[in-house]
C-alpha cells in the first residue's frame, strides 16, 4: 500500500452539497441522503432484518466517504431490538477527510441531524491519516468500524475477513471506473461468506458482468425516489469448494478460555475476550500479576520509522495506535492504564543519521502529530532534552508502567475472570472439546476450548515446538533517585533515545536509564542489578546528553539502584500471534506441505500464542489480544494479511518445511496426549 495518503479536502458543489473536486461528483445527492442510504444500503441487503438475532455480522464497504452509510447503520443496529450482538463495518477509503474535514462536510449532508450525536462520536474516535487499517469501537464495542485507509485494489486483497453484507458505494463508473472493474470483483468474491448480500446504486451493465463472473447471482430492484433500478445481489451458499474460504464466525460449545501468564500479553488477551462475552481462567505460577519482565516501572513505547515503510514499522504503527485507543478506552471506563504521553524523542548516532531521519520522514510524507523532526534547539528549550542533534519527535509516544496496564486490564474484564496466581500450567491436554491445564502431578487444574498461552519463553517448556524459537535477552534499567537527578542538574520531560534511552520523572521523582540487551542463556538467576551495567548505562546517558557526561561519569555505579528483566525474542525479532502449529501433522504430511503457506499450515484447533514481545511489549499487547481474540471469534482480523503473517508463530515451521529440513519422522514428543 502506497506510504502517504492523498487526503480529501471539504468542498462543496454549486448547491452546496459535499463535493469531491477529484471525481467532480457529489458525495451525496440531496436533502434525503439518509433515506437514500437506508434504502439502497440497508434495505438493499435485507438489513436490519438479516442480522437479526446473529452473534456477529460484518459489512464491508467501498468507500467510507463522509461516512453517512457506516451512521445509518449504526443508528439502524441501535434501533433494532433483534440486533446482532457485535456489528463489524470494515469501509475502505482511498481520500480520506481529517477530522476536521468531516466536521464542515457533515454540517452540510441534509436531513441526518437524527445522526449527529453518532457522527460527533465519530469524529472524536477518527484516526490519523495514516496508512494501514484502525479499528474504533463503538456501543462499548459492540459495534467496531474498521477502516482501511489506502486504494481498494491494495486493500482488498490484505484483509482476511468474512463478509456478511457488501456496500460499494465509490463515485459513479463514468468517474471513477477504478472502482468497479471485474477484478475487483473477484476480490470480494473471495471475502464473501455463503449467502452474502451486495447493494449498490450502480446498475451499469459491465460492472453487473463483472460481479456475475465473480460468482454472485444478480437482480435488480428499485432505486431510490426516481433514480433508476439499482443493483443487488447474493453470494450463493454452495458457489463450488473454495480452497481458501473466508473466515466463518466461530462457534465454541463455550465462550470460556484459558489464558496462561499475567503479564502484558496475558492481561490484554484477557481483557479482549471478557469483553466478547469470554469467561477467562487466568493461571500464573507467580503470585500476582506482571511479576516478570512485565514488573518493568517504566517502559517507552514510540512507533518504529523506516523510509521504505518496512514491515517492522507497519506492525510498530499498527501496534502503537491500537494501544493508545485500548488505553485510552480503559481510562474512560474508569481504569486508567498510567499512560504518560509526554513524548518520544529519537536521535540518531549523528549528522548522517539525522539526514536519514529526515529523508524518511519526507518520504513517508506522515501528519505531523505522528511525527515530524525536531530540532536540537527546540529539544533543548521545550524539552530540557540538551542532545546533540535533532531528531524525530513522536508527539503520541510516551511510557507507561506496565503492571499498571495489566492492573487496568483485569479491573476492566471484572467478573469475567478467575485468576489463580500461584499456579504453574505444567502440561497442555487436548481433550475431545478442547483442552485441559494439567499440574505436575497430572491433576486437572481447568478445562476450556481455548486456551492462549502467553507466558514468555516459559511457552516453550509447554508446548515443545521445534519450529518456534524464543531467546532470553536480560535487560538492565537504571534508576536515578532525586538525589542523583539533583546533581544532574537537567533532566528531560519526555523519552529521549537513541543509543539507549531516558525516562522523565515519574511521580515518585525517580528517573531511568535504559538499557542493556544482554542474551542470556541461564533459566534462573542473573537478575541482580550489576554495577558493571549501571556504568554501561551512565555511558548511555553521556551519549545521549554529552552535557551531562562530566557529573554522570561522578555517580558511582556501585550506589545505583535498578530493575533488570529477562525478555522473550523470537529468531527475527518480531512476536509470535496466532495459532499454533500442529506439528505432528505437519511432520506427517511435509512433502505434501513442502510448498506450503502460512495458511496451509495445520494448526491445533483452539489453541493461541501471545509470545515473544521482545522489548517491545506496549506496542505489541493490545494489538496482539485483539488480533487474537478476532482469530477466535472469527471476526474481521485487525491487520493486513502480510502483517498477520509476519507475526504468526507457524512462520519458521514454513520455512523448515521449504527447506525440507522437517523429516516425517519429527514428530514432537510432548504436548498432547489426547
Ligand atoms: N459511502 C460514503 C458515505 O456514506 O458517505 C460515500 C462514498 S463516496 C460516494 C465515494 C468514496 O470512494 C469517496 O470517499 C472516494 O474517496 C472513495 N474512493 C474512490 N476511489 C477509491 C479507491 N480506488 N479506493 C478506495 N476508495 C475510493
Amino acid at each position: 500500500m502506497s506510504r502517504s495518503l492523498d487526503l480529501a479536502e471539504p468542498a462543496f458543489s454549486a448547491s452546496g452539497l459535499p463535493y469531491s473536486p477529484r471525481y467532480d461528483e457529489a458525495y451525496h445527492g440531496n436533502e434525503d441522503s439518509l433515506e437514500r442510504a437506508r434504502h439502497i444500503f440497508l434495505a438493499g441487503n435485507g438489513l436490519p432484518q438479516a442480522w437479526g438475532g446473529r452473534d456477529q455480522f460484518v459489512i464491508v464497504e467501498a468507500g467510507f466517504g463522509l461516512g453517512l452509510n457506516f451512521l445509518a447503520t449504526w443508528q439502524a443496529w441501535r434501533d433494532d431490538p433483534k440486533r446482532c450482538r457485535r456489528l463489524h463495518f470494515v469501509s475502505i477509503e482511498k481520500h480520506p477527510l481529517t477530522s476536521e474535514g468531516l466536521a464542515a462536510m457533515h454540517a452540510c449532508i441534509g436531513a441526518p441531524a437524527a445522526l449527529a450525536p453518532l457522527a460527533a462520536e465519530l469524529r472524536a474516535a477518527w484516526p490519523l491519516a495514516l496508512p494501514g487499517l484502525h479499528r474504533l469501537e463503538f456501543e462499548g464495542g459492540a459495534v467496531v468500524l474498521t477502516l482501511a485507509f489506502g486504494d481498494i485494489d491494495a486493500v482488498l486483497p490484505r484483509l482476511v475477513l468474512g463478509a456478511d453484507a457488501f456496500y460499494l458505494d465509490g463515485f459513479s463508473p463514468a468517474r471513477n471506473p477504478d472502482m468497479w472493474q471485474p477484478p475487483l470483483m473477484k476480490r470480494l468474491a473471495r471475502l464473501a461468506r455463503p449467502e452474502a448480500t451486495l447493494a449498490t446504486h450502480v446498475a451499469d451493465i459491465a460492472f453487473q458482468r463483472g460481479l456475475q463472473a465473480a460468482g454472485f447471482a444478480l437482480s435488480s430492484a428499485p432505486g431510490y425516489g426516481s433514480e433508476p433500478p439499482m443493483t443487488v445481489a447474493r453470494f450463493p451458499a454452495m458457489r463450488g469448494t473454495r480452497r481458501q474460504p473466508p473466515p466463518s464466525a466461530a462457534a465454541w460449545p463455550e465462550r470460556h478460555a484459558i489464558v496462561i501468564g499475567a503479564g502484558l500479553a496475558g492481561c490484554a488477551v484477557t481483557e479482549r475476550l471478557a469483553a466478547r462475552g469470554w469467561r477467562v481462567t487466568l493461571f500464573d505460577a507467580h503470585d500476582g500479576p506482571a511479576q516478570l519482565t512485565s514488573a518493568h516501572r517504566a517502559a517507552a513505547m514510540h512507533p518504529h520509522l523506516s523510509s521504505d515503510d518496512s514491515i517492522l514499522s507497519r506492525l510498530s504503527r499498527a501496534g502503537n495506535l491500537q494501544a493508545l485507543r485500548t488505553w485510552a478506552g480503559l481510562a474512560a471506563a474508569g481504569h486508567a492504564p498510567g499512560w504518560q504521553g509526554c513524548g518520544v524523542l529519537q536521535t540518531g548516532a549523528g549528522v548522517e543519521d539525522a539526514d536519514i531521519q529526515q529523508a524518511a520522514l519526507a518520504a513517508l510524507g506522515f501528519p505531523q502529530a505522528f511525527a515530524r523532526w525536531m530540532s536540537a534547539e527546540e529539544a533543548a528549550s521545550r524539552h530540557g532534552a540538551p542532545v546533540p542533534h535533532g531528531g524525530l519527535w513522536f508527539g503520541q509516544g510516551g511510557w507507561a508502567p506496565p503492571p499498571e496496564i495489566c492492573r487496568a486490564q483485569l479491573a476492566r474484564a471484572g467478573a469475567a475472570v478467575t485468576a489463580r496466581y500461584g499456579s504453574r500450567v505444567a502440561r497442555l491436554a487436548r481433550v475431545a472439546d478442547g483442552w485441559q491445564a494439567l499440574d505436575e502431578v497430572g491433576m486437572v487444574m481447568a478445562a476450556a476450548p481455548v486456551v492462549v498461552v502467553a507466558n514468555a519463553y516459559e511457552a516453550l517448556r509447554l508446548l515443545a515446538l521445534r519450529h518456534m524459537t524464543i531467546d532470553r535477552v536480560r535487560g538492565q534499567l537504571t534508576t536515578l533517585a532525586p538525589a542523583e537527578l539533583a546533581r544532574l542538574g537537567e533532566w528531560p520531560d519526555c523519552v529521549v533515545t537513541g543509543t539507549g534511552y531516558l525516562l522523565p520523572r515519574a511521580a515518585d521523582g525517580t528517573a531511568r536509564i535504559g538499557s542493556s540487551y544482554e542474551p542470556d542463556a541461564q533459566e534462573s538467576g542473573a537478575l541482580d542489578a550489576r554495577p558493571a551495567v549501571h556504568a554501561e548505562n551512565l555511558a548511555r546517558l553521556a551519549a545521549l546528553l554529552p552535557a551531562l557526561a562530566g557529573t554522570a561519569a561522578s555517580l558511582d555505579p556501585a550506589m545505583l539502584s535498578g530493575y533488570v528483566g529477562v525478555r522473550s525474542v523470537s529468531h527475527n525479532r518480531l512476536p509470535l500471534i496466532g495459532r499454533v502449529a500442529d506439528e505432528a501433522r505437519a511432520a506427517r504430511d511435509a512433502a505434501a506441505l513442502s510448498g506450503a503457506r502460512l495458511r496451509d499450515i495445520p494448526r491445533l484447533p483452539g489453541l493461541y500464542a501471545a509470545l515473544a514481545y521482545g522489548s517491545r511489549g506496549l506496542t505489541w499487547a493490545a494489538l496482539g489480544a485483539e488480533l487474537l481474540a478476532s482469530q477466535i471469534e472469527g471476526e474481521p482480523l485487525p491487520l493486513e494479511l502480510e502483517l498477520a503473517e509476519a507475526i504468526d508463530p507457524a512462520r519458521l515451521l514454513v520455512r523448515a518445511l521449504r527447506q525440507g529440513t522437517v523429516a516425517g519422522g519429527d514428530v514432537p514428543a510432548e504436548p498432547v496426549p489426547g
